[in-house]
């Protein structure tokens, strides 16, 4: 195993490369129901953003308050399943690894830190940042104390994540109803992290695409690419290639399902505060499920305002971002077998 840097180039970010992000737009939300408020710069670790309910004007949490289930386009699909709100946490082609933080109270998105420093994921040949709009499903929680039977190893503590395979870019802080068509069952350094396929519903390819075998004919190559890309991310930093489940098959849509109401029920025992986790590990700070973890909207309003006032203009990046790796798995080269 070795992985092999390209020279990096001359590109800050600003002049010609890829923008990593752009600023959330709410225009994306479903329903207009949410809108984001930013605090503090754009890949600094001062960077937060929060979500607004603009029908209560009410702070938000986007691990708790927003609803798993979209209502308004559940009923509309008339076919009895399930659209899903998504947060979208990265857009495709960027790099920087913005997620909802668990640690501080109502959950903003945050860039996370590697050794104090913003953290991004390296492009891995022949890939720039994620290949899908990158997120998560509100309401979920894969608990670590549970060991999975598939897995073998505890959840990862994180709400539940998504991999949006639509045609459209994504800004984070988004939320997207989207649909489910399958699942990869990821263990990222020895931890259960489940990595759902799904489709904005609103998306020119949603109504031809219902499942896997869809996902082959409509996007070929994308299922196998996406197996790749979570098995080689972290081996550029040094860490060896991660592991799946199911001889590293992808779960059907039938097993995703399975996976979310799994999900779904431990986030019920967390909020609940049946499962007792710590507030400085996981805080269940919320506004509206009238729980032990409820606070009232003026206090909500005062943890946004503690933070810096938002800046305009994002950080400059440095041109370490778009340097791009090879890595060299003797393994792979030798199997070409498909296995979804
Ligand atoms: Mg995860």
């Amino acid at each position: 195993m070795a992985t092999v840097p390209k020279k990096p180039d001359t590109n800050s970010g600003e002049q010609g490369a890829p923008k990593p992000s752009k600023a959330p737009q709410s225009q994306d939300n479903e329903n207009r129901r949410y809108e984001v408020v930013e605090r503090g710069q754009i890949h600094t670790l001062s960077y937060r953003c929060y979500f607004r309910d603009v029908q209560t004007n009410t702070i938000v949490s986007p691990f708790h308050d927003i609803p798993l289930v979209n209502d308004q386009y559940t009923s509309a699909a008339k076919n009895g399943e399930n659209v899903y709100n998504m947060v979208v946490e990265v857009p495709r082609w960027t790099n920087a690894k913005m997620e909802i933080n668990k640690q501080m109270k109502l959950n903003p998105l945050v860039q996370d830190v590697k050794n104090g420093k913003p953290r991004f994921v390296n492009n891995v040949f022949p890939y720039h940042g994620y290949l899908w709009n990158y997120g998560a499903l509100p309401q979920t929680w894969e608990d670590p104390n549970h060991i999975d039977p598939e897995t073998q190893t505890g959840g990862d503590n994180d709400p539940l994540d998504v991999c949006e395979i639509g045609t459209t870019l994504h800004a984070t802080g988004s939320i997207v109803p989207v649909k489910v068509l399958g699942v990869l069952g990821l263990i990222d350094e020895g931890e259960t992290d489940w990595k759902l396929l799904a489709i904005d519903v609103r998306d020119k390819l949603a109504a031809e695409i219902h499942d896997l075998d869809d996902i082959e004919k409509k996007l070929p190559g994308l299922l196998d690419a996406t197996r790749r890309w979570f098995k080689y991310y972290k081996v550029p930093t040094g860490k060896p290639p991660n592991k799946f489940a199911m001889d590293e098959k992808y779960g059907d849509r039938e097993f995703a399902k399975r996976v979310i109401g799994e999900t779904r029920k431990y986030w019920e025992k967390l909020a609940a505060g049946e499962t007792k986790v710590e507030e400085k590990v996981c805080s269940i700070a919320n506004t509206t499920l009238n729980n032990r973890g409820t606070i009232k909207k003026g206090d909500a309003d005062k943890i946004v305002e503690e933070n810096e006032k938002h800046h305009a203009e994002a950080a400059k990046l440095d041109s370490s971002v778009h340097q791009l790796f090879y890595v060299c798995d003797e393994e792979d080269r030798s199997n070409k077998e498909k296995k979804f």
